[in-house]
């Protein structure tokens, strides 16, 4: 018998994956977690039916959300990950050698139990002893710590639920105060394609508290429209014109530092988005 799941993209658009063994299935105290492994996308994790994460493409994701800040800041030692359990951004973090300390600070520590026991791939820096994990809400964490990560970045659910407030310009004014003087912060912030309004708030936020704020984008297949929008909020350093002439070759399969300048150039419907 074939068993399919479906993912709701839109209110009126969904895909579906065909799927060989449920690995998982369990109620956390704040979602529905589920890691399945698919015939098309390898293992798949989903929060309440949303994929989050699959072996297939989430070097894409992780490795976007990552290396763009980090190779832009001239010497990231403390960088903070907020969400982001499931361990990938970690993972690529700690390929540079300049961080003596990577934060975790996730809310659902299941998340982070079963992706280490079904997704070792993704987790398996989670045992570095350079990752320090704190399970609670970010939220709280960010408004407790200031002046002090170089790099802070939110690695999220959608902006529904416990990461509902971590979207918006009360949360991004904390981001800035836990943040060094030079400090920059990025987030993954949802497809200018379904989510117009969405995109464009996030990026008039973020820009309202930073001194430098861009769009970078990133072709990720499994989030809806595959065609996904990062922001990043700088405090002195522009992401765009970095200077990556010294930066390290990191082992990675889709950021270059080609590709690091290039994902600043946004298709018109974007630009117009963001004016
Ligand atoms: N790459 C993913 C995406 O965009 O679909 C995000 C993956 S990561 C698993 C997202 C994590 O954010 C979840 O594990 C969730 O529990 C966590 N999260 C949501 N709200 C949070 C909050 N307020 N503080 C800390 N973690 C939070």
């Amino acid at each position: 018998m074939e068993m399919w799941i479906k993912e709701s993209q839109i209110n009126d658009a969904a895909m579906t994956y065909m799927v060989k063994e449920t690995l998982v299935r369990r109620k956390t105290e704040y979602q529905d977690l589920a890691i399945v492994d698919t015939y098309a996308l390898g293992r798949m994790l989903l929060l309440d039916g949303i994929v989050q994460t699959t072996e297939k493409d989430e070097y894409v994701y992780h490795e976007m959300i990552t290396h763009i800040a980090l190779n832009t800041h001239p010497n990231p030692k403390k960088v903070l990950v907020v969400g982001g359990g499931d361990g990938g951004a970690i993972r690529e973090i700690l390929k540079h050698p300049s961080v003596e300390k990577a934060v975790l600070c996730e809310i659902d520590g299941a998340v982070i139990e079963e992706c280490k026991k079904f997704l070792p791939q993704i987790s398996c820096a989670l045992e570095d002893p350079r990752c320090e994990i704190f399970i609670g809400d970010g939220i709280k964490y960010v408004h407790e710590h200031k002046n002090e990560f170089d790099i802070i970045i939110v690695d999220s659910t959608d902006p529904f639920g416990a990461a509902e407030g971590l979207f918006g310009g009360s949360f991004y004014k904390e981001i800035s105060e836990c943040l060094t003087e030079d400090g920059i912060f990025v987030a993954q912030t949802e497809t200018p394609f379904y989510l117009p309004e969405v995109v464009k708030k996030v990026f008039d936020d973020a820009n309202a508290v930073f001194p430098v704020t861009k769009l970078f984008m990133a072709a990720i297949p499994t989030y809806p429209s595959g065609y996904w929008s990062f922001t990043i909020g700088s405090k002195k350093h522009d992401p765009e014109n970095a200077n990556l002439e010294n930066s390290l070759e990191l082992n990675t399969k889709y950021y270059t530092k080609k590709l690091h300048k290039a994902s600043f150039v946004l298709p018109k419907f974007v630009e117009d988005l963001l004016k």
